[in-house]
């Protein structure tokens, strides 16, 4: 619709998850008539985010270092963990203030139908870190809806043989939903009122 890199930058906004056409053109209009220092900086955030950003060795949230914030804080306890699908699920459950453990991010969740089972998540790597001992009770915190359930399952499955204390968030979370929509009171309390499986 519009010529060279006007057209350009519309296409690559237009990827971008819940960037319609019409954001899409929008956004880019409002970069082209931007002040150039800020396009400058959102240019150097962008690219800055690629090259600082991993993931944490230990827990597999984001981090810029080997570890992350959480990981290294040694005044939080080894012996709850915390399973979540998401980083962003991990700052959902922070804003509550109701978790003193530490997380494991699985990466997504078990959905057959996009070809996504337990060997495409950090299961493996789950394993691994409860086999040190450590872990006493484990929260799985997967979305609720089905692929959060269907690996909260899956999950409780495997982990209660080998004798670890495994609980689920308590109902009251919208069904079908995504934990990082839920309010903090709500998912404040959903964490109070686990429940073991
Ligand atoms: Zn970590």
């Amino acid at each position: 619709m519009y010529e060279g890199a006007i057209q350009n930058l519309i296409d690559e906004l237009g990827r971008l998850p819940g960037v319609g056409p019409k954001s899409a053109q929008r956004i880019a209009f409002h970069i082209l008539s931007a002040d150039p220092a800020d396009v400058t900086r959102l240019a150097t955030a962008l690219r800055r985010v690629k090259e600082l950003v991993r993931f944490c060795t230990v827990c597999f949230n984001v981090a810029e270092t080997e570890q992350c914030r959480i990981c290294r804080d040694t005044r939080r306890g080894v012996d709850v963990l915390c399973v979540v699908e998401e980083p962003k699920d991990v700052v959902a459950i922070e804003r509550t203030g109701e978790f003193r453990g530490r997380y494991h991010v699985l990466g997504g969740a078990i959905n057959p139908l996009e070809g996504i089972g337990p060997d495409n998540l950090r299961i493996r790597e789950l394993m691994l870190r409860l086999g040190s001992g450590d872990v006493k009770e484990l929260i799985l915190a997967t979305d609720p809806n089905t692929e959060g359930e269907a690996t909260a399952t899956y999950l409780a499955l495997m982990v209660k043989p080998m004798g670890i204390a495994v609980s689920r968030l308590a109902s009251g979370l919208p069904v079908g939903g995504d934990l990082e929509y839920a309010d903090e009171i709500t998912l404040g309390r959903a964490f109070e009122g686990r429940r073991s499986v």
